[in-house]
């Protein structure tokens, strides 16, 4: 729990061009899409199909802690939340833009650690890098990514387009993120306390791994087209299930219930979220950066994903007088409300 021990070259010492020929390096364009990737005033992209665009910035302390947060998986995690933006519209990432706003405190190997996850993140979910901008800051570290993606028209999935007699599915398992913030957060402060400390994350690999290096769900995005299944809406879960289905919700004018016990949360989230003396399921509901699907089925397509281990049917969509509801383990109804994350009640 400390920053990069690799060698100090200060970037004046580089200069930006510099800089950014030696980020270029190790990046390669494969997108027949991609005409012309950096190295231009512009890049150019030419597609036969619709595009989809989303942006993402993130600031030291604000989004991310350098106490823990390595640079390479920082570079890593900022690539994936805008991927998972994409893939959240049923399209496919092809191309993306770096922009880096840097203090005199990051040297030329921070920036090649932070690039090293950028890398790994073009490499894995094949999308080329094709520009960005480098500036310097007064403080800090600021990361502001753009991802472009592809999908023809009839593919694209909205959040406005639920159907009352819809399923609410979610991929994968909620609440890991949050859990893994709060075990970081705890050994920070242990570690500030007294730095002699060795920290202690045994056992708790996949929270803390959800937290610092998560991936976007393109297998999700695949498996349903194998599937021959087309969402009628489609959100990513950055800010918690309950703050996703209100504004899926609400923007097609829908109720929906949603099954406190079909909501699937990992059993190590589960013991370590009432180690912490919090209700996992607020975990789940009100967690955020889980970068899950969450979408809604025709009833008719629920047969097709009943039984797939890494996708829950966890509600339904009714009508919008119904409102909005959970229906809990003790088979009562209440009102789904968002919390956000700020507001759980956490005992450190
Ligand atoms: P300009 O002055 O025209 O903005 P720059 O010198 O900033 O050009 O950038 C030169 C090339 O390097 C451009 O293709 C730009 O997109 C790319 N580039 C600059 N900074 C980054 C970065 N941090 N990551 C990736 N590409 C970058
Ligand atoms: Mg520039």
């Amino acid at each position: 729990m400390s920053e990069s021990k690799s060698p100090f070259t200060p970037i004046s010492s580089l200069g930006e061009f510099k800089l950014i020929d030696r980020i270029v390096e190790g990046f390669e364009c494969v997108h027949p899409s991609t005409i012309k990737g950096i190295g231009d005033d512009s890049a150019v992209v030419h597609t036969s199909q619709h595009q989809v665009i989303t942006t993402d910035l993130l600031t030291e302390g604000i989004h991310f802690d350098l106490m823990y947060s390595p640079l390479k998986h920082l570079g890593y995690k900022a690539v994936v939340v805008n991927l998972s933006d994409i893939y959240a519209m049923n399209a496919r990432p092809k191309q993306i833009l770096v922009s880096l706003a840097l203090s005199n405190r990051f040297s030329v190997e921070a920036v090649d650690e932070l690039y090293e996850g950028v890398r790994s993140a073009c490499k894995k979910y094949n999308v080329d890098l094709i520009g960005g901008d480098t500036t310097s800051s007064p403080k800090g570290l600021t990361i502001s990514i753009t991802a472009i993606g592809e999908a023809p028209y009839e593919k694209i999935v909205f959040r406005n387009t639920a159907k009352e007699g819809d399923l609410l599915v979610v991929s994968g398992d909620l609440g890991a993120a949050y859990i893994g913030l709060q075990l970081l957060e705890r050994e920070k402060q242990i570690f500030l306390e007294n730095p002699s400390i060795q920290i202690d994350l045994k056992g708790h690999d996949y929270t803390v791994g959800r937290q610092l290096k998560p991936e976007a769900r393109m297998d999700i995005v695949e498996i349903l087209e194998k599937m021959d299944i087309v969402p009628t809406s489609m959100i990513d879960i950055s800010d918690g299930l309950s703050s996703e289905i209100l504004h899926l919700c609400k923007q097609s004018n829908v109720g929906c219930i949603l099954h406190e016990e079909f909501v699937p949360i990992d059993q190590n989230t589960y013991n370590t979220a009432l180690s912490f003396n919090i209700d996992p399921i607020n975990c789940a509901l009100s967690g955020g950066e889980d970068y899950e699907l969450l979408f809604t089925i025709h009833p008719k397509d629920a047969e097709k994903i009943k039984n797939h281990p890494d996708m829950s049917i966890i509600g339904e969509i009714t009508d919008v007088n119904l409102g909005i509801k959970l229906h809990s383990k003790g088979d009562n109804y209440y009102d789904l409300i968002s919390m956000g994350w700020d507001n759980l009640d956490v005992e450190k």
